[in-house]
């Protein structure tokens, strides 16, 4: 066993951890468990796990169904609220292996993104990130189902006593921080009944798996107040939607911030301006990773504080990416606006780190940055400054990335056609649907 192994069975004797639950992502992001005795861990390490793989979203056929999990032990935490006097239950996020071939499976998400990690390395970099994510709590009714009714009703930044969720709040940050998370900000957001919680950057692996246990701590939580907390984009029209804005920045292998200049007008390099050019470039394409269902693209309209235009800016929230202020030359980064938490995060920094790559490598120059508000732009301004839109719904988004071989690849050849393959059926089921809208509209009128 490694020394990060033997520190985690010490740990499970210590706290009384009784089971462990071994975590990974299918292709949509939800989170998988498998449940074993504490007392596996140590063959969990050295031998894995076998599951069946042939009832997880887009793993694998029928034929050839047996996988093997390995845990990483750098994930080792206990679960917060399932610890007792004398017993706790434990979490670690697996990678997962094939069973005929031995090889890491090509269709964890989680494998999909170490690869972007690689080719990054192969640049000499690594990568930074942070997520934003936004999320919406809502009070359930007399049979615990979830309603649309906010349990408060305050707005951006507001303090109690108006936001009554302030207390759930403080709870999910212990959560959090009882289970790694170094926690930087909390605060309402725009929209009633509407939270943001920031935590610290880290690399992009560590921040893909900290989104999926954001996720379900979040959720574990405010379903101990009897809310239900969730990630959907738009849950209500007319109100901002919930993003998850991801800042991204590569630092260099002497620990440098390879997207810092001192000297350029907005304190970023040439390379951080390649990169930005490169996910410009692919936007359309990323959108359908970053943004996967067919509610995401109810968020992305003008006026909410989404994006919607392909361009970006050193001032404004309207446009894709923004360069955030940064104090010291450690936290030059950008911004990208687009993504929303219902993404699996794996996948979507993938994309996202590929297409920034692509960029360095073509040696991508970014355009001007858009400094006023574009959502105010008519489409002949738009022309003027060359502003191109993000795919309008799912089905757009997708045939964006079926069109870019960058982004497609960035995906692999498991989980690319899986993926594409999914989000059609999910659109063109949406398609069909007569909705609760157009009911209310034409039923009587015609
Ligand atoms: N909720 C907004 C969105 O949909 C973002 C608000 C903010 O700037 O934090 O992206
Ligand atoms: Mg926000
Ligand atoms: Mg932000």
């Amino acid at each position: 066993l490694t020394s990060a192994e033997e520190d985690v069975i010490e740990r499970i004797e210590d706290e009384d951890v009784d089971f462990l639950r071994l975590q990974f992502t299918d292709i949509l992001g939800t989170v998988k468990n498998v449940s074993v005795p504490a007392r596996q861990a140590e063959k969990a390490f050295t031998e894995g796990i076998y599951f069946d793989g042939s009832s997880i979203e887009g793993f694998v056929r029928i034929q050839e169904s047996d996988m093997r999990l390995v845990p990483d032990p750098e994930t080792f935490a206990i679960l917060p609220w399932r610890r007792t006097e004398d017993s706790a239950a434990a979490r670690m996020i697996c990678d997962v292996y094939d069973t005929s071939t031995g090889e890491p499976f090509e269709g964890d998400p989680r494998y999909v993104l170490k690869q972007a990690l690689e080719r990054a390395d192969d640049l000499g970099y690594t990568v930074s990130a942070a997520p934003e994510p936004e999320f919406f709590m809502f009070e359930e009714d007399e049979d615990g189902r979830a309603t649309t009714e906010t349990a408060d009703h305050g707005g951006y930044f507001d303090l109690a006593p108006k936001d009554l969720a302030s207390d759930v709040r403080r709870d999910i940050i212990y959560g959090l921080e009882d289970m790694g998370f170094e926690i930087e900000a909390s605060h309402h957001e725009v929209a009633r009944g509407q939270y943001e919680i920031n935590f610290e950057y880290d690399d992009a692996l560590a921040t893909a798996d900290n989104v999926g246990t954001f996720r379900t701590v979040v959720r574990a939580i405010a379903a101990e107040h009897d809310l239900h907390a969730t990630f959907m984009p738009k849950p209500i029209p007319k109100i901002n939607g919930s993003g998850m804005h991801t800042h991204l920045s590569l630092m260099t292998e002497d620990g440098e911030n390879a997207f810092h200049d001192e000297d350029d007008e907005f304190n970023l390099s040439g390379t951080a301006h390649s990169f930005l050019a490169g996910i410009l470039e692919h936007a359309p394409a990323i959108t359908a990773v970053a943004n996967p269902t067919v509610n995401s693209y109810k968020r992305l309209v003008p006026g909410y504080e989404a994006p919607v235009y392909v361009a970006w800016s050193d001032r404004n929230r309207s446009a894709l990416i923004r360069k955030p202020a940064a104090r010291v030359p450690a936290a030059s980064r950008i911004e990208l606006r687009s993504p929303d938490p219902s993404c699996n995060p794996y996948l979507a920094f993938a994309a996202m780190i590929h297409a920034g790559l692509d960029g360095i490598e073509q040696d991508l120059e970014a355009p001007d940055p858009v400094r006023e508000n574009i959502y105010e732009f008519d489409e002949q301004k738009r022309q003027e400054y060359g502003i191109e839109t993000l795919p309008s719904n799912l089905g757009e988004a997708v045939d964006a990335l079926e069109a870019d071989e960058t982004v497609y690849e960035a995906l692999g050849d498991h989980v690319a056609p899986k993926f594409v393959e999914a989000k059609r059926q999910e659109f063109e089921e949406y398609l069909v649907d007569v909705s609760e809208w157009e009911l209310d509209r034409y039923l009587e009128t015609f």
